[in-house]
């Protein structure tokens, strides 16, 4: 069970002779932008991640360099910080669990565990009523064999570890299909039905541990290559019923397990107009990130108040906006893109995570665009895309 935290953390109050201090498992640029958010209020920070040059080990007071499993990085954590979170899924769960058993963790242990496991996370999609894309848990050549022909084309995931869309094979036949999971090494595995998608989009929620919960507009998402590419978030972007079935979903989803922290839950809008849900991240999402630009907080503000204990408050977006991923692929040889006709375009909010190689896929910042109305927002995204490369949208 998780240590509650029994009263707010209040920014720049001393707690045991040091500086209240809020921590976070893994420094890739998530937590960069919580540093940012918390050290903003008056926090300190403390990082744990393995890397030396991690985007939040750089800017934050603390940088543990350990092993996430590591004891005495984990005992030091502990020991600098009143309460924790973290960035990325994948940090293991018995961390988790360890740091939990003495100090406030949002999200919980229970809570990432069951992001982990894309099986694990469709029963509790099922379990909260909403709808989920047809699928088969293939983790023994008998569920392999059991696999129902309506289910093909499909695309097959690990049900552990994926991200941008690693850990994924398209398939069309049964043969290809065992051949993808011998590819993914036998891993246990989720055969999803291949949907036709018109649109995708994602909810992010705030919820503190009294319950309260407040969420962010729903976000109108393009994916290309399995990543990320552009986010568009203005009102009418989706359509209002739509919008307003993800918001009641995601909520759903995170009363379902307590959560505790910034859940995102990402939805696929099919042809047909039906909302179905995709998977969700239990941490700040790559599509909140206009929040950053457009909204009265963002969404690194809210997982600092979640995890404080502070109170919450519905944040208001008060522009349009349109985020462009900024992908490693975006940068010339040995320089970097023409950022100074781009910063000359009215609005445009650039962020780059202090990443100092760029390799193609590589999440290297990403630019908002924030406008007086949804066309002038579009039009000056699509002038900025054009400068860097970025195919129009
Ligand atoms: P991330 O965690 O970075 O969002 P991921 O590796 O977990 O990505 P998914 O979100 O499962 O991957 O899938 C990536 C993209 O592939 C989706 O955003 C969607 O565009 C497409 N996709 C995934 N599942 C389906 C499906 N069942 N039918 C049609 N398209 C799909
Ligand atoms: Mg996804």
């Amino acid at each position: 069970m998780n240590k509650p935290l029994h009263k707010a953390l209040l920014p720049g109050s001393v707690v045991n002779g040091q500086p209240a201090t809020l921590g976070v498992m893994g420094g890739g640029q998530l937590g960069r932008m919580f540093v940012h958010a918390a050290q903003a209020m008056g926090y300190f920070t403390a990082v744990l991640d393995p890397d030396t040059a991690s985007p939040a080990g750089l800017v934050s007071h603390h940088h543990i360099q350990t092993d996430y499993l590591d004891e005495q990085g984990l005992a030091q954590l502990m020991q600098r910080c009143a309460a924790i979170t973290t960035e990325f899924e994948n940090v293991p769960a018995p961390a988790l669990v360890t740091l939990g058993a003495h100090r406030p963790v949002a999200p919980a242990a229970e809570a990432v565990a069951i992001a982990q496991d894309r099986a694990a996370e469709k029963a509790h999609f099922v379990h909260c009523g909403v709808p989920v894309a047809p699928h088969a848990v293939i983790a023994t050549p008998a569920q392999l064999a059991a696999v129902g022909e309506d289910l093909l084309p499909g695309i097959l995931k690990t049900a552990r570890m994926g991200y941008d869309g690693k850990g994924q094979i398209r398939v069309k036949t049964r043969d290809e299909l065992a051949a993808a999971w011998d590819q993914l090494k036998n891993v246990p595995c989720v055969l999803e039905k291949m949907l036709p998608l018109k649109a995708e989009c994602s909810v992010i929620v705030a919820r503190g541990a009294d319950g309260q919960m407040v969420h962010f507009p729903v976000q109108l998402n393009l994916h290309r290559e399995g990543i990320l590419a552009v986010t568009t978030v203005n009102e009418g972007a989706v359509p209002a019923d739509l919008a307003a079935q993800a918001v009641a979903a995601t909520r759903a989803i995170a009363e379902g397990i307590h959560y505790v922290g910034v859940l995102c839950v990402e939805f696929f809008i099919l042809e047909g107009g039906q909302l179905v849900v995709n998977e969700m991240a239990p941490r700040p999402h790559n599509s909140g990130h206009y929040t950053l630009d457009a909204c009265d907080q963002s969404q690194f503000d809210l997982q600092v108040s979640t995890l404080a204990g502070l109170p919450l408050t519905q944040p208001r977006q008060h522009s349009p906006a349109i985020m462009l991923n900024l992908l490693g692929d975006l940068w010339p040889e040995g320089g970097a893109p023409a950022w100074d006709a781009v910063l000359a375009l009215p609005g445009t909010h650039l962020h780059l995570y202090g990443k100092l190689s760029a390799r193609p896929g590589r999440k290297m910042g990403h630019l908002n665009i924030t406008g007086a109305t949804p066309e002038a927002v579009r039009a000056t995204a699509l002038q900025a895309a054009a400068l860097l490369g970025i195919e129009a949208f």
